[in-house]
């Protein structure tokens, strides 16, 4: 076994990426994960930190390049914590999120019948992203800065570009830094939790082209709101909403539970394939609209409906699943814990015409017992978990209310794989299909389908 030191300088093969993107080079069994590195190339990489089972190389040189390197577009690419892709082809960056859910469900679980299908990409896979969360600092000049953080950290770089982000978003920006300047705003301070603003957040209706501008302020005292209102309504007629979110935390959640209208409406409007939405500002919603179709018309075919099933929405945010299908179903129930985006899955059933769906607010873990005891019985269940998956009673439940399908759509797949075990008590997983909502970043979304074993129509 070869001696590993910290800040040895070494060379070896890349044989494979771990999730985040890692370049991994094993000397006998033992793995080193060199962040930037891909399959393939041979390197050579300085020790920088060694553990019992593992170290980690900071790539100095690579030796042989893959053919799948390229050249990062976006100069802040080396230190944004943003995207960690970039210096990937498309392809491989497609062909690396199958190949991490192949792993977790063939290698890892053995879900061996399980069809993988390709990663649906996008065609151009940039500019792709409908909201901006930018938090506000200064630099040691005393000056506004705004970007995103950087690696591993909360610094914050002072960006005037972003290849992922909406082009107006880009431009509203560094409207904005110029004239938190110019007008001597006061900027919040992470560290000693003084000062006002803290984030600007942005919104984009990929459809309607409707912009939302939100102010996430430290208190509710914002004495050049007005002014900033008006410069920009001049700058940006398609703003149609200005709001001041009040985030007194000093938590790193950027949003607070209370919101005012500086101007116009209270809401933004989207649009999904044929149906509209109208949406908070607290509100969850999918951040790559055009990737969100291909997402939901996976999920719609994967749920087989012809009008006669009784479909539950859990973890349904603003009901945009329900309500897609709900044309195509007999009764649509939705679940949601956020108590705004059920308001607004209630009111944009109204504004589709939808009469036959239901919205509750609550947990999906025990909503879903009320809905078993009032005897609904589900033929199809969609199931949209956070990162974190479902609650073991959620599918407990679940499993007693005997589905015909489920589809389960994850933003991590290593807790649907968990919650996979679980349902395979009593259901095939038939397929997975991973669709890539974020381009450039290692996050991964997948749709599955699962059928009942005894289903006699399988
Ligand atoms: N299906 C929606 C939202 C998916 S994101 C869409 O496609 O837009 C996951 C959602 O689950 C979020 O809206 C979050 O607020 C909600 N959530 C988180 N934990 C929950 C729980 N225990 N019960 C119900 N909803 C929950």
């Amino acid at each position: 076994m070869e001696v590993i030191n910290k800040n040895d300088i070494k060379q070896g093969t890349v044989i494979d990426l771990t999730h985040e993107g890692h370049g991994v080079v094993k000397f006998d069994r033992y793995p080193i994960f060199v962040p930037n590195a891909l399959i393939d190339e041979d390197i050579e990489f300085k020790i920088i930190k060694v553990k019992k089972n593992f170290a980690i190389g900071k790539l100095m040189n690579v030796i042989k390049e893959s053919e799948n390197r390229v050249e990062p577009p976006c100069k802040y690419y080396w230190k944004c914590g943003g995207c960690q892709l970039q210096h990937m082809t498309y392809e491989a960056q497609l062909a690396m999120k199958k190949e991490q859910v192949v792993n977790l469900f063939h290698r890892k679980a053995q879900f061996n019948n399980t069809v993988i299908n390709d990663t649906v990409g996008m065609n151009n896979p940039w500019r792709y992203r409908n909201k901006s969360q930018l938090p506000i600092g200064k630099d040691k000049d005393n000056f506004a800065i705004m970007g995103y953080y950087r690696q591993r950290s909360h610094d914050i770089i002072d960006m005037d570009s972003c290849l992922i982000q909406d082009e107006q978003h880009q431009e509203i920006m560094n409207q904005v830094k110029q004239w938190l300047n110019e007008l001597k705003v006061s900027i919040y301070n992470e560290k000693t939790k003084k000062g006002l603003l803290r984030h600007l957040v942005i919104r984009t209706g990929h459809y309607t082209d409707e912009i939302m501008v939100i102010f996430v302020t430290n208190g509710s005292k914002f004495k050049q709101a007005n002014i900033l209102v008006e410069k920009l309504n001049k700058a940006f007629p398609n703003i149609t909403s200005i709001k001041q979110n009040i985030n007194n935390s000093h938590s790193n959640v950027i949003m607070g539970q209370q919101s005012v209208t500086l101007y116009g409406k209270d809401k933004i409007v989207d649009q999904l394939s044929d149906t509209t939405f109208k949406i908070s500002d607290q509100s969850f919603y999918q951040i790559n609209s055009s990737q969100t179709e291909k997402l939901y018309q996976k999920a719609i075919d994967y749920a087989q409906l012809d009008g006669e099933e009784t479909v539950l929405d859990t973890y349904c945010g603003i009901g945009t699943i329900g309500l897609y299908m709900a044309p195509v179903a007999k009764h649509v129930y939705g679940v949601e814990v956020v108590p705004s985006a059920i308001k607004d899955a209630q009111q944009n059933a109204t504004l589709n015409q939808l009469e036959n769906t239901t919205f509750v607010c609550g947990k999906a873990e025990d909503v879903i017992i009320e809905w078993k005891q009032q005897g609904i019985k589900p033929d199809v269940v969609m199931v949209d978990p956070p990162r974190k998956g479902c609650d073991e009673t959620f599918l407990d439940t679940l499993l007693t209310l005997n589905p015909k399908r489920i589809v389960y759509i994850s933003c991590n797949p290593s807790t649907q794989q968990r919650d996979a075990q679980i349902l395979a008590t009593k259901y095939h997983l038939k397929e997975i299909t991973p669709v890539d909502m974020f381009p450039q970043t290692t996050h991964i979304e997948t749709v599955a389908l699962f059928e009942r074993l005894d289903n006699p129509f399988n």
